[in-house]
């Protein structure tokens, strides 16, 4: 007998690789590339350390109230946390124990089996089909929770949110999460679906599309029930997630809804540019409305090209995982950043 037998094993989830070279381009972890809005820079300038000594606010309500005010819903309908990982695990915590499996595609975030491991939540990975979409009639069977990611990743595809409500609607007795948080680079959200159903629990995050990967911060929308049990998990299991600091940065991001609106403008303007160019060198990819695309070359392999491009200091993301190892995902950087990588990838190939 050996403590080991009693570890609680993980087989953790594998970031992107964080390299930190002088004249790197980062296109591997979907960061964006512009600074987050002015107002973070501001509060940032003028925090004063000495509130550092209190504890925050446990409700983040500040936080929680701006994003009430921005997506049109009750405070008692937002939930935030530590970036949506944090969110995600704790809703898989909340939510996911009927013991029946839980849905979710074949290809998609990746740590989401991992949660369900160390949570020891069955699961179930239904097959995206041929062209990397949902099948829906898929989510009609039996199951003990759904998660989908829409925009879907790293294929980027968006499914519309009528097929998530059909989804949603097949589903009354499970708790459905839509993880959107690529959605405000093209897509639409399911936040207006909350008025209908009961079961539905949107997640984003200020990490893509607000610019603030670093600050970690995440959030969920639902109807108050949901909310209150996410709360009471959370509070039996941390009650200060959210620190002074980042509660006042992300409240000026939210805030600010013309930089907001202007950055992600830029991303999807580069991103339809860059579309063009990559299936110009030969790229074929689904067509992303995520500030990522997924791209695999009619020739060269994906393993070599991403061992190339990682040789001069231009970092993609490459799964060795079936069905989907013969592609990248190349984050949307700046237009001087993705002329480089085609400019890279034309000497290459
Ligand atoms: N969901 C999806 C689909 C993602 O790709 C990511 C980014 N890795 C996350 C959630 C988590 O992002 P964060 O914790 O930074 O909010």
């Amino acid at each position: 007998m050996s403590w080991e037998e009693n570890v609680r094993r993980a087989v953790p989830y594998v970031p992107g690789e964080q390299p930190d070279k002088p004249n790197m381009i980062k296109l591997n972890t979907n960061e964006c590339p512009y600074p987050p809005a002015p107002g973070v820079r501001r509060v940032l300038e003028e925090f004063d350390p000495d509130t550092l000594r209190l504890y925050p606010d446990p409700q983040a309500g500040e936080l929680v109230r701006a994003l009430a005010q921005y997506y049109q819903v009750e405070d008692s309908q937002v939930f935030v946390g530590v970036g949506s990982d944090d969110v995600l695990a704790m809703a898989f915590l909340t939510f996911f124990n009927s013991g029946k499996p839980i849905l979710f595609p074949d290809i998609t975030y990746s740590f989401y089996d991992v949660w369900a491991q160390l949570f020891r939540i069955p699961y179930q990975t239904l097959p995206l089909d041929g062209e990397f979409r949902i099948r829906r009639e898929d989510y009609r069977r039996e199951n003990g929770g759904i998660v989908i990611p829409n925009p879907n990743a790293p294929t980027g595809i968006f499914e519309p949110v009528a097929v998530m409500e059909e989804i949603i609607r097949d589903n009354p007795d499970s708790v459905v999460i839509v993880d959107e948080a690529y959605v405000d680079f093209g897509g639409e959200s399911c936040i207006p679906l909350l008025k209908k159903y009961d079961n539905l629990l949107v997640v984003q995050t200020f990490s893509k599309s607000r610019a603030m990967a670093g600050c970690r911060i995440g959030f969920a929308l639902g109807n108050p029930k949901l909310i209150g049990y996410l709360n009471d998990a959370k509070f039996s299991f941390n009650s200060y997630t959210m620190n002074r600091l980042t509660i006042r940065l992300g409240v000026e991001a939210v805030r600010d809804r013309v930089y907001f609106r202007e950055t992600v403008g830029k991303v999807i303007a580069t991103r339809e540019r860059v579309k063009d160019e990559l299936a110009a060198l030969g790229f074929t990819f689904p067509d992303s409305r995520a500030n990522f695309i997924f791209a695999r070359h009619r020739q060269a392999p994906a393993k070599e090209i991403f061992s190339y491009l990682k040789s001069q200091d231009i970092y993609v993301r490459y799964f060795d995982r079936p069905r989907i190892s013969d592609y990248l995902r190349i984050t949307v950087g700046t237009d001087r950043e993705m002329e480089a990588l085609t400019g890279t990838l034309r000497k290459f190939l």
